[in-house]
């Protein structure tokens, strides 16, 4: 028996094309991974295409729940939550020490913190929002360290902290999770991805872990005092594969300005706190993270390499900043690189700060899904286009890594050519300079 898969659903019917005489007269489709819909449908002569308009009977409460709504936003509206939550959380760290009178920048616990409060805030809501689904989180964190004997004052901290995000933005549906509830959640994460069915894809903290509250006070000082935009990001980015393509993408990136960040712009803004979404074929998206209603936002048009800015990691250790470098004066790029942490670096690339991101992490090190499912959604949905460096769309349905070709490199439409010819001619020139 062959699969049907339908197009469209308009309440319980499904509308889309195939060959009916393959479905004999049960057709078994598969829908959002959902078992299993079985219906009726007359056959025509063996091989003939042509459109099909069944109706359904189900049982699942997922699909009766979900069947007046396009798909993924269910999950789009819960992976908005999840991540909205997890900056808040994310921000009550900055301000806790912001208030304290002892700031120690080498003193990362409050990170580890915020990093394990963030994936069990973003694993509890996801799972508590999308309770007919079969839950399958891959992220960066697990429990292990909190589960000893050394780890019991952390956890205990991590606890609070959710219990008070959780009790000072939903009141009225608060109940406090237990330690074991927060280890419980944080271990949802566990799960290895692949191929088949659906999993999240979370970075609970993306950015370079210690140095990412450094910069604490940056969000909540006047403008003018603000030395860095670039440094300093951090982003939750949350992304959902589904038979190992990602649909849909939430980054939220707390510190990030409302207005562009790219070269020769100055912000006008004071305001700090994005969130980007995307989900597939419905364009990108951001709104500021205090809730303001969102524009839809697009990668810039530019084909002219001059105008173009582009972006790379802050950390020389993350991507190779010379080669970036000489593959920017190939393609003809005037403006100084545009360094920025995390994946607020999709984010300011699709609405058009800069044209163009590239990613050369030092040989040996191989990407986790986590570091790009969000953002490249992002991206791809805002008209951009995201590929490793010998143009091949990424796969991100292998499991935790992401196998990619030297580094990863995202631009335009226009620019996608010429930028994909002066990475072959850099890369080719590193090869025979060893
Ligand atoms: P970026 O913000 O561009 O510096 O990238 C941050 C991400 O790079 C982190 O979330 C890490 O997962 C990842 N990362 C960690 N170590 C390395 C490395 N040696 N090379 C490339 N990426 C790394
Ligand atoms: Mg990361």
């Amino acid at each position: 028996m062959k699969m049907c898969t339908p197009t469209r659903w308009l309440g319980a019917r499904a509308v889309g094309s195939g060959r009916t005489s393959d479905c004999s007269c049960f057709c078994v489709t598969n829908f959002r991974n959902q078992p299993i819909i079985t219906t009726t449908i007359s056959a025509t002569p063996q091989g003939t295409r042509r459109p099909f308009s069944v109706f359904c009977s189900y049982s699942s409460p997922f699909l009766a729940a979900s069947s007046s709504s396009m798909p993924y936003d269910k999950e789009l509206a819960a992976a908005k939550k999840a991540a909205t939550l997890a900056a808040r959380l994310c921000q009550k760290v900055q301000k806790a020490l912001l208030q304290s009178d002892v700031h120690s920048k080498s003193d990362k616990s409050p990170v580890t913190v915020a990093d394990y409060g963030s994936q069990a805030l973003v694993s509890f809501v996801l799972e508590r929002e999308l309770p007919s689904e079969p839950f399958s989180l891959v992220a960066e964190e697990d429990s292990g360290d909190l589960r000893k004997e050394s780890g019991q004052e952390t956890l205990k901290r991590i606890t609070e902290l959710v219990n008070d995000t959780l009790a000072s933005e939903e009141s009225d549906r608060f109940t406090a999770l237990t330690t074991e509830d927060v280890l419980r959640a944080i271990d949802n994460g566990k799960s290895e991805g692949g191929s088949i069915g659906r999993h999240w894809v979370l970075d609970p903290i993306d950015g370079t872990k210690g140095q990412v509250f450094s910069l604490l006070f940056s969000s909540l000082l006047p403008k003018s005092d603000i030395v860095f935009v670039r440094g300093d990001q951090y982003a939750i980015a949350l992304g959902l594969l589904h038979e190992g393509k990602v649909v849909l993408g939430v980054l939220a990136c707390p510190n990030l300005p409302l207005t562009s960040i790219g070269n020769n712009q100055q912000s006008s803004s004071n305001e700090v706190g994005c969130l980007f979404f995307a989900k597939v074929g419905d364009g990108a998206y951001m709104q500021s993270l205090n809730g303001s209603t969102h524009i839809k936002v697009h990668v810039t048009d530019t084909g002219n390499p001059e105008e173009a800015s582009f972006f790379e990691s802050f950390e020389a250790a993350h991507s190779s900043h010379d080669l970036s470098s000489s593959i920017a004066e190939k393609l003809g790029v005037k403006a100084p690189p545009v360094r920025i942490d995390s994946q607020a670096k999709y984010g300011a690339l699709s609405r058009g700060d800069g044209a163009i991101y590239l990613r050369f992490p030092h040989k040996g090190y191989r990407e986790k899904i986590w570091d790009h499912a969000a953002g490249s959604i992002v991206v791809t949905e805002a008209g951009g286009i995201v590929t490793d460096a010998a143009g091949n769309p990424l796969d991100f349905s292998k499991g935790k890594f992401l196998d990619v070709a030297s580094g990863i490199i995202v631009t335009n439409q226009k620019l996608m050519p010429s930028l994909l010819r002066a990475v072959k001619e850099a890369l080719n020139e590193k090869a025979s300079s060893l």
